[in-house]
């Protein structure tokens, strides 16, 4: 049986039987593999604590012939989301973006396909997390860059109906997946993007998660790029996540369903 050690983003796991888990990891060489943890829920087991979803991990397990599921040996975590948590000024949803950014990788991550860009986002997003970075502008930041991977991030260079610049800012129409000019706006309108989103986009170009602190986003530029990132994230995977609707859920405990309904049509 082939052993290989790898480090690894931990994205999800499943229970399996008594006292294992399934553990679905994005590895740096290898892809992403799904293995059984064995005895991973006993109460002293060598995985606990290693298996929370974003742990950056070294990752030992071995291949079995005609067989999809690894055997993992050993997990030995790096960095955890789990680092910061009780620590003061810690933002508290710290630990369900992870799972937000752990199950956004499992779904654009396909099975034994080698992505390093991708694993090198999660790897830099988790090392943020565990330094302390305020959490809203890093969930931008992840999705902006994980949709530009996919190349599905809509050009932000020039208006595609005039080709003029987005110098007064941008707009999504509804039903539509672009950004066009505020000339070119349809008078229905849509999603607005404000000159500061704009900026913040431009510097998360070119910035490292863990220089975000240079570039400023503020609350409502933040929510502006939320709606949009929703709604590009929700055309590509045909669904909304799970992890992102409890996030929004704890945001706005008084969200209008209504209000909703209606955006969700026009994605
Ligand atoms: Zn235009």
């Amino acid at each position: 049986m082939p052993v290989y050690t790898s480090d690894a983003l931990i994205l999800r796991t499943y229970k399996l039987g008594e006292a294992d888990r399934i553990v679905v990891f994005l590895t740096k060489d290898r892809g992403k593999k799904r293995g059984v943890a064995k005895g991973a829920r006993r109460p002293r087991s060598k995985f606990l604590g290693a298996l929370e979803p974003l742990t950056r991990a070294g990752v030992a397990y071995y291949e079995r012939e005609l067989r999809d599921l690894v055997r993992i040996n050993y997990v030995e975590p790096q960095r955890s989301p789990l680092a910061n948590v009780g620590r003061a000024g810690q933002d508290a949803s710290a630990l369900g973006h992870a799972e937000y950014f752990a199950e956004l990788i499992d779904e654009w991550a396909p099975e034994a396909h080698v992505d390093e860009r991708l694993y090198r986002l999660g790897a830099s997003v988790i090392d943020a997390i565990a330094d302390g970075a305020p959490i809203a502008p890093l969930a931008r930041y992840f999705e902006f860059w994980l949709l530009r991977l996919q190349g599905v991030y809509p050009t932000l260079s020039a208006c595609p109906e005039c080709a003029g610049a987005f110098d007064g800012g941008a707009v999504m129409p509804a039903r539509e997946h672009h950004f066009v000019c505020r000339r070119c706006a349809p008078p229905a309108g849509g999603t607005e993007v404000s000159i500061d989103a704009l900026k913040f986009l431009r510097g998360a170009a070119g910035a490292a998660p863990g220089a975000l602190d240079a570039v400023a986003l503020d609350p409502a530029a933040a929510r502006e790029l939320e709606t949009v990132h929703r709604r590009l994230m929700n055309l590509h995977l045909e669904k909304e996540l799970k992890s992102a609707r409890v996030l929004r859920e704890i945001a706005r405990p008084s969200f209008d369903i209504g209000s909703e309904r209606r955006e969700g049509r026009s994605t």
